[in-house]
């Protein structure tokens, strides 16, 4: 068995990244995986499923609803579900396979079964038939990411009461849907089975939706739902699923305790977080020390307590998003190569691909306030976009936060079409320290929907020209 320079237990975009970054800088690496497919929770039941049936679903509810109006007759569509899910099946073979392309390629080695960490430099690895062999390598990275966070009292089966991975997956459109959570990925897969004909209930702890998201974002996105159909049960908390009969019932009390009140519904989905996956790793007898909340503990090199021992992604600190575990992946694979790898988390971007997306980058108002920064705001609303206009996309806007003295961007957030595009602009403006002067100086094609942002840095600078 060769020694590795790099041995990466789990194949998500945090560990796969990693590995094809850290071979390309010349070193030998082996990369761990306990499921049958390369990928991760992103690729397999994340990222690319959801945005398969986000994309299918808005096709099959536009050509219903906006077909019309642009002068196209088509009838009335109708779903054909099974076929639907065949795309995003199809999708997800496409992109798992691309990483054992990607691994072949890259001359990284596999090895199927689940890691556990035997002591430093030395991973074993269990097969699914019993066997088991030991890896091993100058430096570890553990990528083993995440997954749903339970609902204390609630049993979740995949089938009535259903995690992300069985909403991904239903058989059928269910008449009714009761999300439990409105944080991304409830209102996302919320957003899916609206527009597929269900009735959807979002039931949410807090007394607003996207916690952590810009106040009057998350505001105008809970206007635009409810316009859609969605119902939002907020300040809300489910305690308990009585599943005896042919509907099942949900027990909904305020959350600040009081009388419940039973909702009845076909389909739970409980969509209240995620919590970093880390079992069987063997990590308290290797002597690496996990948070309050579970996460591995890291330094600024992503080293745990315990030398050769890196850990990235999902199940350390930070917000929980493949790119974030990507840019993790590629900084870890720079150190361990001699370079100097570094992420910056304060120009991380963040999308919610409902329909109009949600994309924000950079601190949000409440972020300012509650740090004591002065600040300037510039908002164009899309309803003055042309091109926002020639698609029939007239909601939302973009909101620029400059810093009041120097005119820095601080924060971006776009509620509207293509927002999930549009925001890597600001990013890039950010990451260069662009002030809003900066942003409405620079030539935007016409007629685009990224005139919105410039028009939006105008009005943070000076004056917009278009409202
Ligand atoms: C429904 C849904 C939608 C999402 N949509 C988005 C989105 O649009 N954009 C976005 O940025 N993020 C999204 N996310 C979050 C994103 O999927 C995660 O942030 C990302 O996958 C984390 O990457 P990771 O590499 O840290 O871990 P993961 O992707 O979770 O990968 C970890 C891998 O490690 C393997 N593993 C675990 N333990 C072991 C072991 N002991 N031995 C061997 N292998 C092991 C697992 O099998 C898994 O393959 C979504 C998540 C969900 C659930």
């Amino acid at each position: 068995m060769p020694t590795y320079d790099l041995v990466v237990i789990g194949s998500g975009p945090g560990g796969y990244v990693c590995a094809i970054k850290a071979a390309q800088l010349g070193l030998k690496v082996a990369v761990i995986e306990k499921n049958p497919t390369f990928g991760g929770t992103c690729l397999n039941v994340g990222c690319i499923p959801s945005k398969a049936l986000l994309h299918t679903s808005e096709m099959f509810e536009a050509a219903g609803r906006d077909f019309p109006g642009f002068g196209i007759k088509v009838g009335k569509p109708e779903l054909d579900l099974p076929a639907m899910m065949k795309h995003k099946d199809q999708v997800v073979d496409a992109n798992v396979s691309g990483v054992a392309f990607l691994f072949k390629k890259n001359k990284i080695d596999s090895f199927r079964g689940t890691g556990s960490i035997a002591a430093p430099g030395s991973v074993r690895v269990a097969h699914e038939d019993g066997s088991s062999e030991t890896v091993e390598g100058k430096a570890i990275v553990i990528a083993t990411g995440s997954d749903s966070a339970p609902l204390r009292g609630i049993e979740v089966d995949e089938k009535r009461v259903v995690t992300s991975t069985g909403a991904l997956a239903l058989a059928a459109v269910p008449k009714r849907l009761l999300v439990v959570g409105a944080g991304i990925i409830g209102l996302e897969l919320g957003s899916v089975w609206r527009r597929l004909g269900s009735e959807v209930t979002v039931v949410e702890f807090l007394d607003r939706i996207l916690p952590g998201t810009d106040g009057e974002v998350a505001r105008l996105a809970q206007r635009l739902l409810a316009r859609q159909g969605v119902q939002f049960r907020l300040a809300s908390k489910v305690t308990g699923i009585d599943d005896k009969g042919k509907s099942l019932r949900v027990a909904v009390e305020p959350a600040a305790g009081g009388a419940a009140e039973m909702l009845e519904t076909d389909i739970v989905l409980v969509a209240v977080g995620r919590r970093p996956y880390t079992t069987g790793l063997g990590l308290a007898e290797a002597g690496v020390a996990l948070d309050e909340r579970g996460r591995v503990k890291v330094d600024a090199q992503f080293q745990t307590g315990v030398a050769g021992i890196h850990a990235i992604g999902d199940a350390i600190a930070g917000p929980m998003l493949a790119h974030k575990a990507e840019d993790e992946g590629i900084a870890v694979a720079e150190i361990l190569a001699g370079q100097a790898g570094h992420v910056n988390y304060d120009v991380i971007p963040s999308v919610i691909y409902t329909h109009p997306e949600i994309a924000s980058v950079g601190k949000s108002e409440e972020d300012l306030k509650a740090a004591g920064i002065g600040y300037r705001v510039g908002k164009f609303p899309f309803s003055a976009n042309g091109r926002a206009r020639a698609m029939a996309e007239k909601d939302g806007f973009v909101k620029i936060l400059a810093d009041a003295a120097t005119d820095r961007v601080l924060g971006a957030h776009i509620v509207g079409p293509f927002a999930g595009e549009m925001i890597a602009e600001c990013a890039v403006l950010m990451e260069f320290a662009g002030a809003a002067e900066d942003l409405g100086r620079i030539c935007h094609a016409h007629p685009t929907l990224s005139e919105a942002v410039k028009e939006a840095a105008l009005a943070a600078w000076t004056k917009p020209i278009h409202v």
